[in-house]
């Protein structure tokens, strides 16, 4: 079973919490840890550290320390990948092109306000999972 971290950003939680976490249910993912809670910027700077530097940087931080995000584990075969899949483009516009049925192409405002994170890789997924919800024993 593998896992990925997967966070509801702030503008989607408020608007659009029961039709994303339905669809991560029916998308067969076990929810194996929830937190809602809201990022100081101190920790929005160290969570996406790996974009320290971009133009949207600041922005970005302001974003997802604006109010409560919701952290969760998700768990399944593949589950990164499936994740990402299921999140969509980075971008919604692209969304809406390749991948209509996605979360972002559904949810997502703009580029930056795209509603949703989902780890890139396995080793990120570890390291931001132990970054939100600390040393902790899965399932
Ligand atoms: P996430 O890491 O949140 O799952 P992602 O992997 O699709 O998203 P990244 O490239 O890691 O995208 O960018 C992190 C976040 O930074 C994006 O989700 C988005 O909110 C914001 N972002 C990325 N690129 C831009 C950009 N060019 N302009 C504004 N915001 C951006
Ligand atoms: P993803 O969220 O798909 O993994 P990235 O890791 O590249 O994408 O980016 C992290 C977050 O940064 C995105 O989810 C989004 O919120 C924001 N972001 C990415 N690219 C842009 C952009 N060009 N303009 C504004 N925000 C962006
Ligand atoms: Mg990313």
């Amino acid at each position: 079973m593998e896992h990925t971290l997967a966070v509801i950003k702030p503008e989607a939680l408020e608007e659009h919490r029961d039709e994303i976490v339905r669809t991560i249910q029916e998308g067969g993912f076990v929810i194996s840890q929830m937190d809602e809670k809201a990022l100081s910027r101190e920790m929005a700077e160290e969570f996406y550290k790996e974009h320290r530097g971009k133009p949207f940087f600041d922005p970005l931080v302001d974003y997802m320390s604006q109010s409560s995000s919701l952290m969760m584990i998700l768990s399944k075969e593949n589950a990164v990948e499936e994740w990402r899949n299921i999140m969509g483009p980075t971008d919604p516009e692209v969304a809406k092109e390749i991948a209509p049925e996605s979360l972002r192409a559904r949810f997502a405002r703009n580029i930056l306000q795209n509603a949703l994170h989902g780890s890139s890789n396995q080793s990120q997924a570890m390291e931001k999972i132990q970054f939100v919800f600390g040393d902790i024993t899965i399932g």
